[in-house]
């Protein structure tokens, strides 16, 4: 049969590329080749913004030792062009394993500003969730990750009814979101953010608040490093993705009140002076 990857393997791929820590094992089922994504979406430090990746060299190396096979693949910015990943990995084709023993730039520890900004002192403990990730200790990033929406669901909350009112919502929708905010367990205040989380925050349909709320609610004292270190990936992949994407639409949403406003300005400026002729 063909050797196209069903989808989910594909998925699986990209969650291997760029989720995993070095050295976490990946079971695979697919038995086709080790086919990558033609595309990931990751954040462009030199664009400051998330962005499409192309992959660019999909057999930087490839070589075969025994029932291993070894694949290093590049990917660059599709915006500006910058090389921003190679990554290596290794496919055990008699345990249909595959693990990632490569990656330029390494892991990196440091935060991206729109998280910095909206977690302000505790941006410390998401560093050191990642640090955790890194080293796949799970429930160490699990206990980081979960202090943090601990702390700043209520800023999270106070974005998002930014968000909500710019895109015109009802004072219910809105009220909702200010009870939300006196709320005070974290689990509450993600179930309500994902009720009105609106379409322009939910890629493909998924709701990220959703996500959110699930592994909150999951006890993770009774899970082994592997499961929490799921649920940490998760809740990270999740938060990284509210939170720009937060960040961008207030931003675009910014830029465009400005230009209505000088716009505005011009034509009053003109109705008040007109030509000297
Ligand atoms: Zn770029």
């Amino acid at each position: 049969m063909g050797c196209k990857p069903m989808a989910d393997e594909q998925d699986k791929v990209v969650q291997l590329l760029t989720e995993y820590p070095l050295y976490r094992k990946m079971r695979f089922t697919d038995a086709a080749p080790l086919n990558f994504p033609e595309q990931l979406h990751l954040w462009c430090p030199k664009c400051s913004a998330d962005r499409t990746l192309d992959l660019s060299d999909e057999a930087l190396i490839e070589g075969y030792a025994h029932n291993w096979q070894v694949k290093a693949v590049s990917y660059t910015c599709h915006t500006c062009g910058t090389l921003l990943r190679i990554y290596v990995i290794l496919r055990d084709h008699k345990d249909m394993l595959l693990t990632k023993i490569g990656q330029c730039p390494p892991w990196s520890i440091e935060v991206d500003e729109p998280l910095v900004t909206l977690f302000g002192e505790d941006s410390i403990y998401y560093k050191q969730a990642i640090v955790c990730m890194s080293q796949s200790y799970g429930l160490g990033a699990c206990a980081y990750l979960r202090r943090i929406l601990e702390n700043r669901m209520n800023d999270i909350l106070q974005r998002l009814r930014t968000l909500l009112e710019t895109e015109g919502a009802d004072t219910d929708t809105l009220k909702r979101v200010d009870d939300a905010m006196s709320s005070n367990r974290a689990v509450d205040k993600a179930q309500i953010a994902a009720d009105v989380c609106p379409p322009s925050l939910r890629p493909g349909g998924f709701n990220p608040f959703s996500v959110l709320h699930d592994e909150l609610s999951t006890g993770v004292h009774s899970l082994d490093e592997e499961e929490c270190l799921e649920v940490a990936s998760k809740i990270r992949a999740a938060l990284e993705y509210v939170v720009k994407r937060m960040e961008e639409q207030q931003q675009e949403s910014g830029s465009y009140i400005t230009v209505i406003k000088e716009i505005q300005s011009k034509r009053s400026n003109r109705t008040a002076s007109p030509s000297p002729e």
